[in-house]
């Protein structure tokens, strides 16, 4: 099934929260005002592209909740993007920067575009022009933007670059995921990977496991799945998998290797969107496979680090028994069809806004850093993001024990919880 088709990830997110909300009996209020976005914004960016002609690229940004503090959320740039997922992921954000206990709220972006198609001129255009036309709706109290799927630091520094030049002033803190040196933070662009490894390396413990006994299969080869593969390496484990897009033939692979993938080997042979050469993969020893053949290994993780509606009702079966943890590195790859099947078969998970947290914790440190002008090394960084990210973990995995619930059940129920109260304290509800 294709990533996206009819599936409709805000009906999806919903269906999560409004289960929730009835799991911890939420009072009619508090519902109605978290299984909507508190605002949105859709707008037209005109660009005059390099060969004269002007093209407008549709752009949004979602507001789900900010009591907890001002909205945070990347920007995504894809071809299918909907604010149907903009939406979804403005949900999730809330949850996410709620169950790491950071002050923020959740925001997303996107643009429907594809960079694979647009020169860095024209990219850098889409960015400023998005900026023109959000700078009033956000800042670096009210909303704050990041990079997200086929976004990078140059993106966030020439968006940056525009709200400073329409507000006139410095505000380092309005946009995280910045380049190093330019107000960005030390560890950014591991945090995201690596903080997955962290939760996985205490799921695994928990369940009687050392990472070095265990193997793993991902979905993607972009930032998450390649800074998790390098630290989760580190620690022992072994990848088998990896899965890809390859925008030139307009569908996915998977590469395998028996002995296990060499990391620098395939960066090397990488582009920038995390595309595999599927030639020079070939080459070098890796066996080309469907794409969608990353999730029937037999390993013990499957870590899907891609798109959202990846595990689904058609699909979890193929899922082999050998596979003890899924650790979403994604954002909603799991359907709630394919997580109750997990669930059933007792497949440990740790969720998407849980095990994906990383990336927003270290912007979150990020926007301290700037808010302070002094900047932390690198070891100091990982140290702060591996204790908040393992902190999470068990406040969300004691919570599962004592009340017997599934991880991702445990996680909403702190994050709904921690958002409920934040608007119940300020008299919203
Ligand atoms: P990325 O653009 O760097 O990489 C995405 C990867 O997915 C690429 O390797 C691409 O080829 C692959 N891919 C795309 N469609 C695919 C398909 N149909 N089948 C197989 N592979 C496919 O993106 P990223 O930053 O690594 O983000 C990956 C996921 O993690 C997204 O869901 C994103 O929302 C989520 N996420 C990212 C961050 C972050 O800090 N980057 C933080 C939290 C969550």
């Amino acid at each position: 099934m294709s990533a996206r088709g009819a599936f409709n990830p805000f009906e999806m997110a919903r269906a999560q929260f409004d289960r929730i909300a009835e799991l911890i009996g939420l009072d009619e209020a508090a519902r109605e005002l978290l299984r909507n976005p508190m605002r949105e914004y859709h707008f037209n960016i005109p660009v005059r592209m390099d060969d004269g002609k002007v093209k407008v690229f549709r752009g949004f940004r979602v507001q789900h909740n900010d009591a907890r503090g001002p909205g945070k959320g990347g920007i995504r740039f894809h071809p299918q993007e909907t604010i149907d997922t903009v939406r979804a992921l403005s949900m999730w954000m809330t949850w996410k920067c709620a169950v790491v206990d950071i002050p923020l709220g959740g925001s997303k972006g996107g643009v429907v575009c594809d960079p694979h198609h647009l020169s860095a001129r024209e990219q850098e255009a889409i960015c400023r022009g998005w900026i023109r036309q959000i700078a009033r709706n956000i800042g670096p109290v009210q909303d704050v933007p990041a990079p997200d799927v086929m976004t990078n630091p140059q993106h966030m520094l020439w968006m940056l670059d525009e709200y400073e030049t329409l507000l006139g002033g410095h505000f380092p803190g309005q946009i995280t995921g910045k380049p190093v040196g330019m107000g960005g933070s030390l560890g950014r662009t591991q945090a995201t990977g690596y903080g997955v490894i962290y939760t996985l390396r205490e799921a695994l413990n928990e369940l009687g496991l050392s990472p070095g006994e265990t193997t793993a299969s991902f979905q993607g080869f972009g930032n998450v799945a390649q800074y998790a593969i390098a630290l989760y390496h580190e620690l022992g484990g072994r990848t088998l998998c990896v899965s890809c897009w390859d925008h030139r033939d307009q569908t996915s692979y998977s590469f395998r290797k028996p002995g296990g993938i060499d990391l620098e080997e395939l960066r090397s042979i990488t582009d920038r969107f995390g595309g595999i050469d599927k030639d020079k993969a070939e080459k070098l020893g890796y066996e080309r496979l469907p794409g969608d053949a990353w999730l029937e290994q037999d390993v013990s993780v499957l870590i899907p680090a891609a798109l959202e509606h990846q595990i689904h009702a058609e699909n979890v079966h193929r899922i082999r028994p050998s596979v003890k943890v899924v650790a979403e590195g994604a954002n909603g790859p799991t359907t709630p069809e394919a997580d109750q099947v997990l669930v059933e078969r007792r497949i440990f998970q740790v969720p998407d806004f849980l095990a994906n947290a990383g990336g927003v914790t270290c912007s979150y440190f990020e926007q301290v850093q700037c808010n302070t002008n002094y900047y932390w090394d690198q070891d100091e960084v990982l140290d702060k993001l591996d204790r908040k990210m393992t902190a999470a973990y068990h406040a969300v995995s004691d919570l599962a024990r004592e009340r017997k619930l599934p991880m991702r059940d445990a996680a909403y129920f702190v994050a709904v919880n921690r958002v409920a109260a934040a608007c119940r304290a300020r008299g919203w509800i």
